[in-house]
């Protein structure tokens, strides 16, 4: 991704793509001293931009991390890569870390907040296949309590274990990986939340341990507008068995349809598809 032509929004400045580069003592790379954002871009316009905004800004109040730009500045630098690089539509990923500066050590605070904006069109996340339904590994490593690590961040460091479990995931011909949470409840894949349908009714996991993502509470909020009973509450694995359909919802994922998780099979069902497609057309709208 770094070798092409484009511009990137570094710290101000819209820089050569070739260009965004940072120094090998940046407090990030050695900490996980970052916070991020994964957007989407559907006919000029990024959906839900703003709340992207908001949620950087507070994934790096959570990590003691304060980001020096408003949401509007955050939204400008965001529409200047989108105009800069000529996207449409196009995957969007904000990023904001210390820097390297004055200290080098676990403690940074006078090390400098930076922040850039990058562009790329990307299509479906799991590939093409999606509608015969996504195939899911059970993850061996487990969501960590909030009370180890800030879990409502989109912060680099939660992401180590999601990196290792897809990897395994792969290696064994699946698409993704479901986490459960270190209590044993079902928690979230590794860059999507989960949702599962039992007679006709809705279930997903209560989001308080997790990244409650924006997606999630989309499609939350536009299945009950559509009459649907949505269960928001603490899932157990051996509940899978039960469950008739089961999609996936994120930025990158959109709707995506699960078909298998470990031994347990799902249809991709009418509720699915009706909240695929109905996403699908919020997020033109
Ligand atoms: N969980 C994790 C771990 C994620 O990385 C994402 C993607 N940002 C989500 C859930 C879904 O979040 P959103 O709908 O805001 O993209």
């Amino acid at each position: 991704y770094d070798d092409r032509d484009g511009k990137i929004w570094m710290d101000g400045d819209l820089v050569d793509w070739r260009d965004a580069k940072v120094h090998i003592l940046t407090h990030a790379m050695h900490y996980a001293s970052s916070v991020f954002e994964g957007e989407r871009c559907y006919d000029g316009k990024i959906f839900k931009g703003h709340e992207h905004s908001l949620r950087l800004i507070e994934s790096g109040r959570l990590l003691d991390m304060p980001i020096p730009y408003s949401a509007e500045e955050i939204d400008a630098a965001k529409e200047a890569v989108l105009k800069a690089n000529g996207f449409e539509n196009a995957y969007v990923r904000v990023v904001a870390w210390r820097g390297s500066g004055l200290d080098m050590g676990v403690s940074a605070a006078r090390n400098p907040v930076r922040m850039a904006v990058a562009a790329w069109e990307w299509g479906s996340y799991y590939g093409d296949a999606k509608w015969q339904g996504a195939k899911l590994d059970v993850a061996k490593w487990k969501r960590p309590s909030p009370e180890t690590i800030p879990t409502a961040a989109k912060a680099a460091g939660l992401y180590m274990i999601c990196t290792m479990s897809k990897h395994a995931a792969e290696a064994k011909g699946c698409s993704d990986a479901l986490f459960m949470d270190w209590e044993g409840y079902v928690a979230e894949a590794t860059g999507a939340n989960i949702f599962f349908v039992k007679d006709g009714e809705v279930h997903t996991p209560l989001a308080d341990r997790f990244l409650n993502g924006i997606t999630r509470q989309t499609i939350v909020q536009m299945l009950k507008d559509k009459g649907y009973t949505v269960h928001e509450r603490r899932i157990t694995p051996d509940e899978l068995e039960g469950f008739q359909e089961c999609w996936l919802t994120g930025t990158a994922a959109e709707v995506t349809p699960v078909g298998q998780i470990g031994d347990w099979h799902f249809q991709v069902g009418q509720i699915t598809r009706d909240v695929a497609e109905s996403y699908e057309a919020l997020v033109r709208a």
